[in-house]
């Protein structure tokens, strides 16, 4: 059983690791940016609010995705382990996850924090942004993304650094390499 959060810039890598490990480990790979979206595409009211958030790369409020994650986390699939990605993003965020699993007698095993240069991954969201034509992967939203990331959600690197949580791994290699690192970083947990 593993809990696990991933951490690291848009682009880092995290949501198809996310899905690697999920699938390898039978846990959900709970993708708050995955939820939203779908939000959004079925014009739900969550969806109705985020959305002006998400095109201009800004965060949607802390008290939109607590509640969907407090709503997700007590799903009967995620009974079993879970790997968050994208969630938390802020301190206010993780704070409250660190109180949700208290509550719920659960505890997280490890953080990981997927580590990639800047120019790297903002090559690799436009050309994301090609494909798949979403609306956020456009290079003046990828860096003010990239610029939200360092003021917001940095700063939970040191939090679960005291909480000698977080394992660092390059994620600048191949999808395998980072696969491997990843399984080596994480352990037997
Ligand atoms: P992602 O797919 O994780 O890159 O998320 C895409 C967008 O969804 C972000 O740029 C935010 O607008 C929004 N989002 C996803 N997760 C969160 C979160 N934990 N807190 C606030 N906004 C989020």
């Amino acid at each position: 059983m593993s809990r696990l959060i991933f951490l690291g810039v848009p682009g880092a890598g995290k949501g198809t690791q996310a899905l690697i490990l999920s699938e390898s480990q039978c846990i959900p790979h709970i993708s708050t940016g995955d939820i939203l979206r779908a939000a959004v595409k079925k014009q739900t009211a969550l969806g109705l609010q985020a959305k002006g958030f998400m095109d201009a790369g800004n965060l949607v409020p802390d008290s939109l995705v607590i509640d969907m994650i407090r709503e997700r986390l007590q799903e009967p699939d995620a009974l079993k382990g879970w790997i968050l990605d994208g969630f938390p993003r802020t301190l206010e965020q993780a704070e409250f996850l660190e109180k949700l699993l208290q509550e719920i007698n659960q505890a997280c095993d490890r953080t990981v924090n997927l580590d990639v240069e800047d120019e790297i991954v903002i090559k690799r969201l436009v050309e994301r942004g090609k494909e798949s034509g979403r609306s956020d992967d456009t290079e003046a939203t990828i860096r003010h993304r990239l610029q939200v990331y360092r003021d917001l959600t940095e700063p939970l690197i040191s939090f679960y650094q005291s909480r000698k949580l977080l394992v660092t791994v390059n994620g600048d290699q191949s999808m395998d390499a980072v696969t491997a690192d990843l399984k080596t970083a994480i352990g037997p947990v």
